[in-house]
């Protein structure tokens, strides 16, 4: 059992977890939450743990009946819908506002949770908005997006919002620890993940992971002495490794941070110390901002689609120009 006042079992994604644990302790608890994050930062577990606290009798014991028919999404007074295809339709939206104006099976409470809010059609948004505006009693929304600007206002209003942030790198290490991964890999992907632990746990189970982030390290120090064919086939490489999802320009830029950290006595935070001397040694000073620079326009010509290995050739050749022009 939870002591009184304590964070429901499984709301630890920490940060938003007080602000629910404080509605519910106070007997707060409004018809309708947002849950706004990137994908990969907990917000679905803890929308099912937000439901098993409003489900079970204790707040959220985390040993009941209750809480693990919550957990599993098989409660029968929790729907869970998620969009159907591209988009969240009419039909889910009324099945969701019919499923809350039912009397509630075993729990005093009826709770649908709806992912990728920013996907309803304007029909289903608006059916669902006339159900936030009278809500049945018991009934709790909670809709997840990736950011308020994504949920139609009128909706957005009526909602609670609760927004999740990237983790401290400690934290997510922690997470991954606990999951089994080795130490050097969970505290690479924890530095490597933005603070995002769905994204640190996919590279830690993906096997090219570490050689991608390994690449990257070796790849900075050999830039600027590299020659044409060398760097031709760094820039597929670096194109192969972000079609996979990783992101090697957040961490070429976190690397390049590293070596500063190494200059000034700093801590690095993601390299060890021979890796981040080594890059520093490599990078002068003088070099530094070029290059973060060069990384800037990298990320913002693939927003823009241009295409990938040209965009990687043309960071390369800079790269190696900052750090000859440095040297
Ligand atoms: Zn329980």
């Amino acid at each position: 059992m939870t002591a009184p006042g304590a964070a429901p079992a499984g709301l630890a994604p920490r940060f938003a977890g007080r602000l629910l644990e404080r509605d519910l302790r106070r007997g707060l608890v409004a018809h309708g939450y947002a849950f706004y994050g990137e994908p990969g930062l907990g917000q679905e577990e803890a929308a099912a743990a937000w439901a098993a606290a409003l489900l079970c009798g204790a707040g959220g014991c985390g040993a009941c009946r209750d809480c693990s028919m919550a957990a599993e999404r098989a409660h029968p007074d929790l729907l869970w819908v998620t969009p159907d295809g591209a988009s969240l339709r009419l039909a889910q939206a009324a099945e969701a506002c019919a499923f809350v104006a039912r009397r509630p099976f075993q729990a005093g409470r009826r709770v649908v949770v709806i992912e990728g809010a920013e996907r309803l059609t304007e029909e289903a948004g608006n059916r669902l908005l006339k159900e936030l505006e009278e809500p049945p009693a018991g009934a709790v929304f909670v809709l997840l997006a990736s950011r308020p600007e994504a949920v139609p206002a009128t909706i957005r209003s009526r909602l609670r919002p609760v927004v999740f942030r990237p983790w401290p790198a400690e934290a997510v290490r922690e997470a991954l620890r606990a999951e089994g991964v080795e130490e050097r890999a969970a505290r690479w992907a924890a530095a490597l993940s933005g603070g995002n632990p769905g994204r640190a746990r996919t590279y830690a189970r993906d096997p090219e992971w570490r050689a991608a982030a390994e690449g990257v390290l070796e790849l900075l120090p050999r830039v600027a002495a590299a020659g044409p064919a060398e760097a031709a086939q760094w820039a597929a490489r670096l194109r192969d490794w972000q079609a996979r999802g990783f992101e090697v320009l957040e961490w070429m830029d976190l690397a390049l941070r590293d070596a500063l950290a190494a200059r000034t006595g700093g801590r690095p935070r993601w390299c060890d110390e021979a890796a981040a001397a080594a890059l520093a040694a490599a990078l002068p000073p003088s070099a530094h901002e070029t290059a973060r620079r060069a990384l800037w326009e990298a990320r913002a010509a693939l927003q823009a689609n241009v295409n990938p290995l040209l965009t990687f050739e043309v960071l390369l050749i800079r790269l190696a120009r900052a750090g000859r022009v440095g040297a």
